[in-house]
């Protein structure tokens, strides 16, 4: 049987990708394999966000060339965000690989492959390939917003939304093959059909994709806080399968910096917001995003960023040191703060969050929750509640795909554990 090896780093919207890659190279006939030297298709799905992650992807690539050298007949396939418009530097870099595919052009490279075969020119989902119980579905590609550290909004292009309609058809499938939670992606997803004609809203999305029998949970990011219209916050709220969980990216809790980053909010509209979103919706998790050691920050516009992280106490931090990426407008900026000095403000910012974390996780410690389970690791389910808290438990029944009634008998700041009720 022909195999294929998928290899996938970065942001969700890849894992999107990967899913719907692997559907449709199943489709065509191939198997997954963990080892590429067997196999017949290799993808590497990218993500060039950070130096670190794109150190990681060449790194990779580099790894493939003897297998390549071995096996000419295997096709080697570079795809996602370390793929420009304009291939040819790639080309002259890493002349074995066989085909660049531009981020999310999944169809392209499944039509290269069926072509290649000489099979169908479209593919048809396989009707076989088991969805995640949770599944992630890209609404829209690229981003208007002009961040000038983001290099994604560059490689992804201008925002591109999917029509509501194909959005519903697509999860209607997906709970047909058992998937029961469904998270709507987007670079910038509050600004969800703001370049279709008759400009549907992320509200209105919620409210379609809702209506679907047999979903019961509905998740959507990543939110961006200059657009999350109050339409949407009082979705959140009235629409029982919308989870109480938002990613609303803060990046900085200085507005010098927030302006320099061109980020279109200051702090105070910030606090606003969530003022807001915690008053509509009392149970809702707030997750964010940071990135310390941005050109000029100093040690008192740091120290602003980790008083506004213990003044608002997400639920989950996503921090990362800057690094700059060529073509965005902050990598004209001096990168003046040292490598050593970003990673000492990524560790304080890491633990500070594994503080508040786990003392709003610990609130949970003997209450019941319910979680949607969604495999089993190492034998313990493994499964979140609403609010995107993981939790693992042992038990000798099948709980894939089903919601569980939990009592936490132990938590941390990234996990709890328990025993079903
Ligand atoms: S909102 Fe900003 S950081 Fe996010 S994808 Fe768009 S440009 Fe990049």
């Amino acid at each position: 049987m022909k195999c294929y090896y998928l290899w996938t780093i970065g942001c969700q919207m890849n894992d999107a990708d990967s899913r719907q890659m692997a559907e449709g190279l199943e489709s065509l006939g191939y198997a997954a394999t963990r080892r590429p030297e067997e196999a017949d298709v290799i993808v590497l799905n990218t993500c060039v966000v950070r130096q670190s992650a794109e150190d990681k992807v060449y790194g990779r690539l580099s790894s493939l060339k003897p297998i390549k050298q071995k096996r000419p007949e295997a096709i080697l396939a570079l795809m996602g965000c370390a793929v420009e418009e304009d291939t040819s530097s790639l080309q002259q870099r890493f002349p074995y690989v066989d085909l660049f595919v531009r981020p999310s052009d999944t169809e392209s490279l499944i039509d290269f492959i069926a072509s290649h075969n000489g099979t169908a020119d479209h593919w048809q989902p396989a009707s076989s390939f088991q969805c995640p119980v949770s599944c992630y579905v890209p609404v829209m590609y690229g981003c208007d917003h002009l961040c000038t550290y983001c290099i994604v909004r560059l490689r992804r292009g201008r925002q591109r939304s999917k029509r509501p309609a194909e959005i519903v058809d697509e999860v209607q499938c997906l709970v047909e093959r058992r998937t029961r939670e469904v998270t709507l992606l987007g670079q910038n997803v509050d600004a969800y059909g703001h370049d279709l004609p008759d400009q549907p809203t992320l509200a209105v999305l919620l409210e379609a994709v809702h209506e679907i029998d047999g979903l019961w949970r509905l998740r959507f990011l990543t939110s961006h806080p200059a657009d999350m219209a109050n339409e949407l916050i009082e979705a959140v709220a009235d629409l029982p399968k919308v989870c109480e969980y938002l990613e609303i990216p803060i990046q900085s809790g200085d507005d010098k910096i927030l302006k320099r980053m061109l980020r279109r909010y200051t702090i105070a509209q910030y606090r606003e917001l969530v003022a807001k979103i915690r008053e509509r919706i009392p149970k809702v998790a707030l997750a964010t995003d940071v990135i310390v050691g941005f050109p000029g920050e100093t040690e008192k516009q740091f120290m602003n960023t980790c008083d506004l992280l213990r003044e608002i106490r997400f639920d989950v931090v996503h921090v990362a040191a800057y690094s700059p990426r060529p073509g965005t407008a902050a990598c004209r900026l001096p990168d003046d703060v040292p490598p050593q000095e970003k990673e000492r403000r990524r560790k304080a910012v890491e633990e500070l969050q594994k503080q508040i974390a786990g003392e709003i996780n610990a609130l949970l410690l003997r209450q019941a929750v319910e979680v949607l389970v969604e495999e089993r690791h190492k034998g313990k389910w493994r499964g979140r509640t609403r609010t995107n808290k993981l939790v693992f438990f042992e038990d000798e029944r099948d709980w894939r795909g089903k919601l569980a009634r939990v009592q936490i008998t132990w938590t941390g700041p990234w996990s709890m554990q328990g025993s079903p009720v």
